[in-house]
């Protein structure tokens, strides 16, 4: 428990000191910018709602592609609907600086639009962060069909809501009204710098702590959620230190805003490519899996044959393809004095033996119980011979001692060889006849080679 607890502890002090070097890094660059250009093109701010545009509608596509490869995870919907939403209200936005499109536009820049938008876009950001902090709890449970359909329509109520309460109160409805900055002095009002300012920041704050404690920065998807909470209450602080409109502090706002999102991007890709690497992981070991013997990790039977099969419909006089079939000598006997779980650690040896007697290219598979298959191609018989004759004196010298216990006492091997230069042949009639070999190896002594004639 103390473990676990010292290691979340020191995830968010890891957590709070990028925080701080991150914003850190990014208000020295943003002092420098202030320093050296004396006034900014007033361009700039809606040029970097555009990029903000883009990046959370990216955002929002990447969230529903990763809730559409696992509908289990439905809190990635809200997170997808916050970052839609926020891109409609940044839509809004835009519209309020009328001269970005048109310099010569009659219409003058909304700047009380442009703060309600942005207002909206905070309060619908942070529910909807929550509530996905909260749907995460959910994501072991199976949500009912109506249940289901009650979240999405629940999050789509209050996205459109928000959207629509957004326009009612800007300039294009006259139903309702919210004055948070003078149009003409670009002053904002005492209920946005004394009252909605600070409950934002309070806002995000309980949204932050929600995850915190909830997702416990368990990956680099919330780890990114968090960042961003941290995000918007930086935004938010930087815009307490003026009342003035549309000043320096703005551009430094957006600026955070976007260069965070863009990181977010990056940690959401990166997050992509590691769940690639790992499913690529995954199938490589499920193929292995699919094509090794579990007791001994040797190839199976149907890898051998398929790879038999293979060698056989390339050989030429040239390239002979060689079979070694073996069995080992009084095998039961040993499973009757020792146990059967002796007898498995006997087959592990006599495996790795055969897998580090031959080359690369050849396969060693394990095709019965304690009958192993050797396949060798592009190799005389004189040379499989020599090969098969190697393994046999190899094993038979082996005894307890030389072996730490791993071969309860000697144990001998019993193998045929099969060669040919014949594509007519099949995988099964080169293993019958290296079989028949075997069994004349077993009929004559046991211990022994023979060649198929
Ligand atoms: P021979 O010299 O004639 O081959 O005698 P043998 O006793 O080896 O006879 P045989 O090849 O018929 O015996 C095979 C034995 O291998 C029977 C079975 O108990 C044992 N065996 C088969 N698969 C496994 C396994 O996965 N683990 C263990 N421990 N034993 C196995
Ligand atoms: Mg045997
Ligand atoms: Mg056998």
């Amino acid at each position: 428990m103390i473990v676990i607890n010292r290691h979340l502890g020191n995830r968010y002090v890891s957590f709070a000191l990028t925080c701080l070097v991150f914003f850190g890094i990014l208000h020295a660059i943003f002092n420098n910018i202030e320093r050296t250009v004396p006034t900014l093109s007033p361009f700039l701010f809606p040029t970097l709602t555009v990029f903000l545009l883009v990046f959370h509608l990216f955002i929002a596509i990447f969230m529903i592609m990763k809730y559409w490869c696992d509908k289990q995870r439905v809190f990635l919907l809200a997170i997808a609907f916050a970052f839609v939403g926020s891109a409609l209200l940044m839509a809004g936005t835009l519209s309020c600086f009328p001269t970005w499109l048109n310099p010569y536009s009659l219409h003058p820049n909304n700047y009380n639009d442009a703060m309600i938008y942005f207002m909206m876009r905070n309060i619908m950001m942070a529910s909807l962060f929550t509530l996905s902090t909260v749907l995460f709890t959910l994501r072991h449970s199976a949500l009912t069909r109506p249940m289901y359909g009650f979240i999405v329509g629940l999050l789509l109520i209050f996205t459109a809501l928000m959207i629509i309460l957004a326009w009612l109160y800007s300039s294009h409805s006259a139903l309702l009204s919210l004055d948070l900055v003078n149009n003409d002095t670009r002053q904002s009002t005492i209920l946005w710098t004394q009252v909605i300012n600070i409950i934002l920041i309070l806002f995000w704050v309980s949204t932050l702590i929600t995850m915190l404690v909830i997702t416990r920065l368990r990956n680099l998807f919330w780890l990114s959620g968090c960042f961003l909470c941290v995000c918007y209450i930086i935004t938010l602080s930087t815009l307490m230190t003026t009342d003035y409109v549309g000043g320096f502090v703005w551009y430094r706002a957006r600026f955070f805003e976007a260069i965070a999102t863009l990181v977010i991007i990056f940690t959401l890709l990166q997050d992509v490519f590691s769940l690639y690497r790992q499913s690529h992981l995954k199938y490589q070991q499920s193929y292995q899996n699919s094509i090794r013997d579990a007791l001994t990790r040797l190839y199976n039977r149907s890898y051998f044959y398929e790879s038999l099969s293979h060698s056989l419909s390339t050989t030429t006089g040239s390239k002979p393809v060689s079979v070694i079939v073996s069995d080992l000598d009084r095998f039961k006997r040993i499973n009757d004095t020792y146990g059967h779980l002796q007898g498995d650690k006997v087959l592990q040896f006599v495996a790795n033996l055969l897998m580090d007697s031959v080359r690369p290219q050849d396969i060693a598979a394990r095709i019965g119980g304690e009958e192993f298959v050797l396949l060798l191609p592009n190799t005389s018989s004189e040379a499989a011979k020599q090969v098969a004759e190697r393994i046999r004196i190899l094993l038979a010298s082996f005894d307890r001692e030389t072996t730490h216990g791993e071969l309860p006492e000697p144990i001998t091997i019993s193998m045929g060889v099969y060669t040919t230069t014949s594509s007519a042949v099949t995988a099964e009639e080169c293993v019958e006849r290296a079989d028949k070999a075997m069994y004349e190896a077993k009929e004559t002594g046991r211990n022994r080679v023979v060649v198929f004639s």
